[in-house]
């Protein structure tokens, strides 16, 4: 029998304190302390945010974050030395659409019905190492059942399991029967979910619905505006909620400054979205010149997710989606690029998203070439990953920069990825909060004292 006092809540104040000094014992990764300092040497450095090149210049970690930038820093005599002479440096990527608690399913719901409570976090904490080690520091979840991406969520922040930074929404919010719910299975056979499971159908639930996954721990809040291509019985670009539900949601998140993503691929339920507010249009696969002007004005981003369009269209050509899926991918496929061209063209803010989950997860460095050959430059496509991923998530004071004050997330890749973007596809070097992942291409989890021994 547990102590009567042991859920006492702690008086607040002491809570940091405490947390503090638990002692270390679960952690697998021991995260660095200030006394930790480590030198790396860049032969070329994109420092993420201004959109330049410098040469050898000296990045300045202390404990997790960048301490100093620049040529002839004076290096502590006790620093680990990386030599970094012959790669080009940049942030750790952010990915600003994953489903890290999934893998592949090609529409088809019936897998996940099988699996015990806590399975998905045990497949995030899988994909969440391959993701890591892909350069992505940072990802943000947008959509999971079961609160499974706030425990691996936090499990990563304790040091428990390598992975990324995750910004989590929790469940995915929108209509009984829309983009995401859970569709096609006979009547009674599955709990009806309600506002905690994200299912709503006026103003007043979607309040709900918003307040609860921010409850339990949501950092973002993701709702399907229109039908998508995975869900059963859903047309692909039609509007899901209305306006006046749209306008309440996210109120109800902005109230709580949580960011939110509207998962969009029709024009109407675009608009009605980035009317109402939102942050970001997810995937938008059949923007028209007005809703570039509109998007613009309002300064919404746009998430293209060019990688999920892609994979479900090759998986409707190779019999690996739904039927119900693989006929709406190949009804958005001759469209989607032309969309994500013409958003590119006309200067919507893009920020890096891929849907990965759709695809296998650690294969999210595939969308930079996409977007290059949408029309960004090698520079923009970078920066959307670093700069724009971190403004969107209104982190771009300590997130998406090789820059002092800035958490110390750094990845590498030999050669010059402004003149082969596919470069991106091969890390070399990954940090995260200043400890070393990866190094000359290999796992290496324990951090820079490690390495150094
Ligand atoms: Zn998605």
């Amino acid at each position: 029998m547990s102590s009567p006092g042991r859920l006492r809540p702690l008086p607040l104040g002491v809570c940091g304190a405490l947390l503090a000094t638990l002692p270390a014992a679960a952690q697998e990764i021991v995260l660095p302390d200030e006394s930790q300092v480590v030198a790396i040497e860049a032969g070329r450095l994109i420092d993420g945010r201004s959109g330049d090149v410098q040469e050898d210049v000296t990045i300045l970690v202390r404990g997790a974050r960048i301490e100093a930038v620049g040529a002839g820093i004076d290096v502590p005599g006790d620093a680990t030395v990386l030599d970094l002479s012959d790669h080009t440096v940049m942030p750790g990527f952010m990915d600003m659409h994953t489903h890290i608690t999934s893998d592949p399913s090609g529409g088809d719901s019936d897998g996940s019905l099988r699996q015990w409570p806590g399975y998905g976090a045990v497949v995030g904490a899988k994909n969440a190492r391959k993701t890591l080690l892909a350069g992505f520091t940072t990802i943000r979840n947008v959509g999971a059942y079961g609160f499974e991406d706030i425990g691996l969520r936090d499990a990563i922040n304790e040091g428990l399991v390598p992975g990324p930074r995750i910004f989590s929404a929790a469940h995915g919010l929108g209509i009984t029967g829309g983009h995401c719910d859970t569709n096609g299975y006979r009547p009674g056979l599955l709990d009806e979910p309600g506002v905690g499971e994200g299912k709503a159908n006026d103003a007043a639930g979607f309040r709900d619905a918003v307040n609860y996954q921010i409850k339990y721990g949501a950092d973002v809040i993701k709702f399907c505006a229109t039908g998508g291509v995975l869900s059963a019985g859903t047309a692909v670009g039609v509007q899901q909620l209305t306006e006046e539900d749209m306008r309440a949601l996210v109120e109800t998140a902005h109230f709580a400054q949580r960011p939110v993503a509207a998962h969009a691929h029709g024009n109407a339920g675009i608009k009605a979205a980035v009317r109402s507010g939102v942050d970001s249009i997810e995937h938008g696969s059949e923007i028209d010149d007005e809703t570039v002007a509109l998007m613009v004005e309002h300064g919404t981003y746009h998430v293209p997710t060019m990688m999920a369009f892609e994979a479900v269209v090759e998986g409707a050509r190779n019999g690996f989606l739904t039927p119900h899926s693989a006929a709406k991918a190949l009804e958005i496929a001759p469209r989607f690029e032309a969309s994500i061209r013409r958003s590119i063209a006309g200067g919507v803010k893009i920020a890096f998203g891929t849907d990965a989950g759709v695809f296998p997860h650690g294969e999210n460095a595939g969308e930079f070439a996409l977007l290059v050959r949408a029309g960004m430059t090698p520079m923009n496509a970078i920066l959307s990953a670093t700069r724009e991923a971190a403004t969107l998530m209104r982190r771009e004071s300590d997130l998406g920069a090789v820059a002092p004050g800035f958490l110390a997330d750094i990845v590498a890749v030999r050669g010059d990825p402004l003149e082969r973007i596919e470069l991106l596809e091969s890390i070399d070097f990954v940090m995260k909060d200043g400890v070393v992942y990866k190094l000359d291409g290999r796992e290496a989890i324990g951090g820079a004292e490690r390495l150094a021994s």
